[in-house]
C-alpha cells in the first residue's frame, strides 16, 4: 500500500479499470474495514482517504482530541486491501484563501445539521473535493451515518457528479453498540448506558424508543425520510455524543443483531 500526502501524488497514481474511494477520518474499526472490503470487491484500485476534516467540526467539538493513530490505520488499511492511502494535512486541502463551500440546504440543516450547524457544509465540501481529487467510479459510505449518505447522494445528484454512492450496512459490536471511533471515549459505565441507544432504536417506534432512552441526554430521536426511511437518534453519554439509526423499510437488513436481540427480548 502506498501512502500519499499531496493532491498531485494522488493524480499521478497509475489507474487502470475502476477506482473505489473510501473517505474516512481514521481510528479504524470493523465498520471502516467493511467499507474497504466492499470497495476491494468491486474495484481495480482502492483509495482510502484519512483526514480529520476540521470544517465539519463545530467550535467546542472534539477536533483536537479526535483519536489519531496513522501507523495502526495504515497497517489495517493495507491488510484490508487498500492500494493507496491519501493522508494529507489540512493545508493541502484548505490552503490560505480557501472560500468555496457546498451547502446541501434542506437535508443538511435538519437532525444532525440542526444540532451541529455547519457540519454538513464541511462534509459535503470535503466529499466533493475528494471526488474531484481521486475521481472514483464508486465511493463507499456507512449506513451508520444515514444523514451523511442522504446529503452526499443529494449533492452528487444536484451537481451532476458521475460517482456512484455505495452504502454499507452498520457494523455493530456483539452487544449491539454501533462501532464508532468515538466509542473509545466511553468509560465502561458509560458504555453500559450507551447500549440503551441500539436497544431503543430496535423498537422501531419513536415513542417507545424515547421512553427507553430515559436518563440519557437525547438530542433527537426521529423518523427520517431518507432512502430508505430510518429511525435516527443522537444522544450524549457523559461528554460523548453518539448517533445511530435503524432502517424501517427493510426489517433487519441494516443490523442482523438488532433483529435477533429483539426476538430474544420479546415475550
Ligand atoms: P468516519 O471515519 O467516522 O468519518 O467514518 C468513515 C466512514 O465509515 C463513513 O462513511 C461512516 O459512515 C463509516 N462508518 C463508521 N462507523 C461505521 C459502522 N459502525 N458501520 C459501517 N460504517 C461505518
Amino acid at each position: 500500500m502506498k501512502i500519499v500526502r499531496t493532491i498531485s501524488e494522488v493524480r499521478a497514481e497509475p489507474r487502470e479499470g475502476t477506482v473505489g474511494l473510501v473517505p474516512t477520518m481514521g481510528a479504524f474499526h470493523e465498520g471502516h474495514l467493511a467499507l474497504f472490503h466492499a470497495a476491494r470487491e468491486e474495484n481495480d484500485l482502492v483509495v482510502a482517504s484519512l483526514f480529520v476534516n476540521p470544517t465539519q467540526f463545530g467550535a467546542g467539538e472534539d477536533l483536537d482530541k479526535y483519536p489519531r493513530d496513522e501507523e495502526r490505520d495504515a497497517r489495517l488499511a493495507e491488510e484490508a486491501g487498500v492500494d493507496v492511502l491519501f493522508a494529507p494535512d489540512a493545508n493541502e486541502l484548505y490552503p490560505p484563501g480557501f472560500q468555496t463551500w457546498v451547502e446541501v440546504e434542506e437535508l443538511g440543516s435538519r437532525l444532525e445539521g440542526e444540532h451541529r450547524p455547519g457540519h454538513f457544509r464541511g462534509v459535503a465540501t470535503i466529499c466533493l473535493k475528494l471526488f474531484n481529487i481521486v475521481r472514483p467510479d464508486r465511493a463507499y459510505f456507512g449506513q451508520k451515518d444515514a444523514q451523511q449518505v442522504a446529503v452526499v447522494k443529494r449533492m452528487v445528484r444536484d451537481l451532476d457528479h458521475e460517482v456512484q454512492i455505495r452504502v454499507v450496512p452498520t457494523v455493530r459490536d456483539a452487544d449491539g453498540l454501533a462501532l464508532s471511533s468515538r466509542n473509545a471515549y466511553l468509560s465502561p459505565q458509560e458504555r453500559e448506558l450507551a447500549l440503551q441507544l441500539p436497544r431503543a432504536l430496535a423498537t422501531k417506534d419513536p415513542q417507545l424508543a424515547c421512553a427507553r432512552l430515559n436518563g440519557l441526554d437525547v438530542d433527537y430521536i426521529e423518523i427520517a425520510d431518507f432512502e430508505p426511511r430510518v429511525l435516527a437518534a443522537a444522544v450524549r453519554v457523559g461528554k460523548t455524543r453518539l448517533i445511530d439509526n435503524v432502517i424501517l423499510e427493510v426489517p433487519c437488513q441494516a443490523s442482523a443483531w438488532l433483529g435477533r436481540d429483539q426476538d430474544k427480548e420479546s415475550p
